[in-house]
């Protein structure tokens, strides 16, 4: 099968590999339709590791996939041929200990799509267990299925953080994480999201949506007061990553408040908990999501979250290697690059 291939750091080839492909009972076939690029792609792109995931072997890319049922495992009875599908990429071991609990997502048997050694999506097919795979309401669109997977992170990110409604939120980073987290922030119940970033092209694509603000760092300070006073935000998710932000990161968190940390710095960072113990923040970690697929595609079907405007940009599946230089060129204004299927 062609496949679009991370040979090595630096190297991307479309060609054809062979990727175990076996239908098992409970698994379907999904001819696959569009395939969106994430940062971690890209990062093991140029950079051939994500932490201790090292690409050393030839390595199919993509994770966000939507498509369509080809076959279905014998034992499958709650999807159909013909059935518009997205996919949920990181599969963990059934029997676990973490399944059993519902946290499938730190289970430390979890499989996950383009993360070495497992191959990807970026192929016009691959199987993959009925039970990590959604059909999709007729509303929801191949290219929105596709989005399904980052915004499950901005929906952990919400859940994690136990909105009560009408609370204010601060997002640090408007990248595309960041982005979802906001979305689903405001989708969970916050009256208002102040989104900060560097990027004032990022801050403008992310203050389209009615009830999220785009803030310069320089005018954060002031806009938190004009929002709660001298009180503070319900709730901070640190969506950047970076360690400047993570050490600041309590700076407007209201006493008794959350902080929600979905950025992963590359290095360990320092952080001041005195000041954290000070005002009894909560903090919460997220790692990917669990049971949020079914919730997430509600919302998009709903129209309560329109993931649409995000997608800027689509190359067919032959241009997959000039969508990922695209991508490297980390255009502010490229929230979503996709890749479709011929
Ligand atoms: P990204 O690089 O596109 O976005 C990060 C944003 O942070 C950028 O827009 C950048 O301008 C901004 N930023 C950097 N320094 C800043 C500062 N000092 N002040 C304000 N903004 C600043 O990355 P992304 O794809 O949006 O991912 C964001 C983070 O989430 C990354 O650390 C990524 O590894 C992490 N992530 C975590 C999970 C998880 O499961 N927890 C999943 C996916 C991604
Ligand atoms: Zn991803």
């Amino acid at each position: 099968m062609t496949a679009l291939v991370l040979e090595e750091k630096g190297r991307l080839a479309l060609r054809e590999i062979a990727v175990p492909d076996t239908l098992g009972p409970q698994d379907v076939r999904i001819a696959v339709h569009t395939v969106g690029i994430c940062g971690s792609d890209v990062h093991y792109y140029t950079h051939g590791r994500i932490g201790p995931f090292v690409v050393d072997a030839p390595m199919v890319l993509g994770h966000e996939a939507s498509g369509t049922v080809t076959e279905v495992g014998a034992e499958v009875t709650t999807l159909s041929v013909g059935d518009r599908v997205c996919v949920e990429p990181g599969v963990p071991d059934m029997a676990s200990r973490a399944a059993k609990m519902g946290i499938y997502n730190v289970d430390p048997a979890v499989t996950f799509w383009a993360t070495p050694p497992v191959h990807g999506c970026l192929t016009p097919s691959v199987v993959h267990p009925a039970a990590f795979t959604y059909r999709l309401p007729d509303a929801v669109s191949f290219a929105e299925g596709a989005m399904i997977e980052p915004f499950a992170i901005g929906m952990q990110a919400a859940a994690r953080a136990r909105i009560t409604p009408g609370d204010t939120a601060l997002v640090y980073g408007a990248g595309p994480i960041g982005v979802m987290v906001a979305l689903a922030a405001l989708a969970g119940g916050c009256a208002r999201v102040i989104v900060t970033d560097l990027s004032r092209p990022k801050l403008d694509i992310v203050s389209q949506y009615d009830g999220i603000e785009g803030v310069e760092p320089k005018d954060l300070a002031d806009a938190i007061t004009g929002a709660t006073g001298d009180w503070g935000v319900d709730v901070v998710f640190e969506a950047t990553g970076a360690a400047p932000v993570i050490a600041r990161m309590a700076d407007h968190a209201r006493p008794g408040g959350t902080i929600v940390l979905v950025g992963m710095p590359p290095e360990p960072v320092p952080v001041d908990i005195v000041s954290l113990q000070a005002r009894e923040l909560r903090i919460e970690t997220v790692f990917r999501y669990a049971n949020v697929y079914d919730r997430a595609i509600a919302l998009i079907a709903s129209g309560k979250v329109d993931l649409k405007p995000l997608i800027t940009g689509t190359f067919p599946f032959d241009r997959s290697i000039e969508a990922f230089d695209r991508a490297v060129e980390a255009r502010p204004t490229d929230v979503k690059l996709q890749i479709e299927m011929p």
